[in-house]
């Protein structure tokens, strides 16, 4: 147990640990034999500072918990490889980051706690899967690359270098490979909503149709959750959880579920997108957010369709989904407008196209992000091929 006066080595560890924290200022060169090393008042406050950060009991003592959380607390993401040692499972800061942002790209590794657990491991091989890196469930140099270009994708990409655009640019923008599970979500006996001559069911089994129409012809691995009017012989699949472990079974890089709207009142209308996400537990999808606002970006620049925003949910279906996934209500079938407007095949392609547009879009360097709506699909197509 170490306190206020103590003085030697194991104080200059201490010492090292909180000016790694920034807790501490850098001492001066000359000063640095571990001997004279004091625990001063500045180091006292710099370790109740820290036992506060940390929600350790705050009593300036540097006792076994204490000494355990400052060591785990100095590991930064790409310091060391990790993975899952079943004897001593190795906990420390950069745990807790690559938890995050497994989380935050909707692979579930459970709770953020900094401990490299089975569940980690598991969420970190599903990772790699989607990442084209090799699957071994362990978080080294490579699949630091990868999440770094990740992450940079997501969120938009600021701050963008060469190196970057490089390693973007060799991964490709290219959708040949890729697996979308789209999700009809009404069929069979499910009808969804009714209103104005339409069936919910019809309309998206029809845009089910032809996105993975659409899909197939650019290179992607399209399947259904749900067979379409005796098309395909696979067995209908109704319920939520059914459709997402479905989902999960062909290791989908992004999943679609395709809905209409209906409302008492007839003057509701619009489209709107939704995403796995929870302000409440800080866990979101950060893919499946931009895929979410991509996907009505451009159905909202390709139709007259008001646009009511992408939102965060919970719902069963997105949670469950372990890739990102974008549910889909496009319009309302109680307002004559909208209705009027899904009654007609030709929307009903502009949708599909739009749909399409946007899963080309997420795989796009941020920097090659052409204004929405100028482009069909077959000129990026082209643009991307010419890249290759
Ligand atoms: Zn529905």
């Amino acid at each position: 147990m170490l306190r206020l006066g103590d003085t030697g080595p194991p104080v200059a560890e201490v010492r090292r640990k909180l000016v790694m924290l920034s807790l501490l200022p850098k001492p001066d060169d000359a000063l640095q034999d571990p001997e004279e090393a004091v625990y001063d008042d500045a180091c006292d406050r710099a370790v109740r500072h820290f036992q506060q950060q940390r929600g350790l009991n705050v009593d300036g003592l540097v006792g076994r918990e204490t000494s355990e959380v400052l060591e785990e607390a100095r590991w930064r993401l790409g310091d060391r490889p990790l993975s899952h040692q079943v004897s001593r499972p190795l906990r420390g800061d950069d745990v807790g980051l690559l938890q995050r942002r497994l989380l935050d790209m909707g692979f579930n590794c459970g709770r953020a706690d900094g401990i490299f657990g089975p569940e980690t491991a598991q969420a970190l091989r599903e990772l790699q899967r989607s990442l084209a890196v090799n699957p071994d469930g362990i978080c080294g140099p490579d699949t630091f690359r990868a999440l770094d270009r990740l992450v940079k994708t997501v969120t938009g990409g600021h701050h963008q270098n060469l190196r970057e655009a490089e390693a973007l640019a060799r991964s490709g923008p290219r959708l040949g490979g890729k697996v979308v599970v789209i999700d009809p979500g009404h069929g069979g006996l499910d009808h969804g909503n009714v209103a104005n001559g339409l069936t919910e069911a019809s309309i998206v089994e029809d845009l089910a149709s032809r996105l993975e129409g659409r899909l197939i012809a650019t290179g992607v691995q399209a399947h259904l959750t749900r067979s379409i009017s005796g098309r395909h012989a696979r067995q209908a699949v109704r319920d939520d959880e059914a459709r997402a472990t479905l989902a999960n079974e062909f290791r989908a890089d992004l999943f679609v579920s395709l809905h209409v709207d209906s409302h008492p009142s007839p003057q509701a209308n619009g489209v709107a997108t939704y995403f796995f996400g929870t302000d409440r537990f800080g866990q979101s999808s950060a893919m499946g957010q931009r895929f979410a606002e991509l996907v009505l970006r451009e159905i909202a620049a390709r139709t007259d369709l008001l646009n009511c925003g992408t939102h965060g949910k919970t719902w069963d279906l997105l949670r469950r989904t372990k890739m990102p996934a974008v549910r889909l209500d496009l319009g309302y079938l109680t307002n004559p407008s909208d209705a009027a407007r899904l009654a007609d095949p030709a929307f009903r392609d502009v949708v599909a196209e739009a749909i399409l547009v946007a899963v080309q879009r997420l795989y796009l360097p941020p920097d090659d992000d052409v204004p929405t709506g100028a482009l069909r699909i077959d000129s990026l197509w082209a643009e991307s091929a010419g890249r290759a």
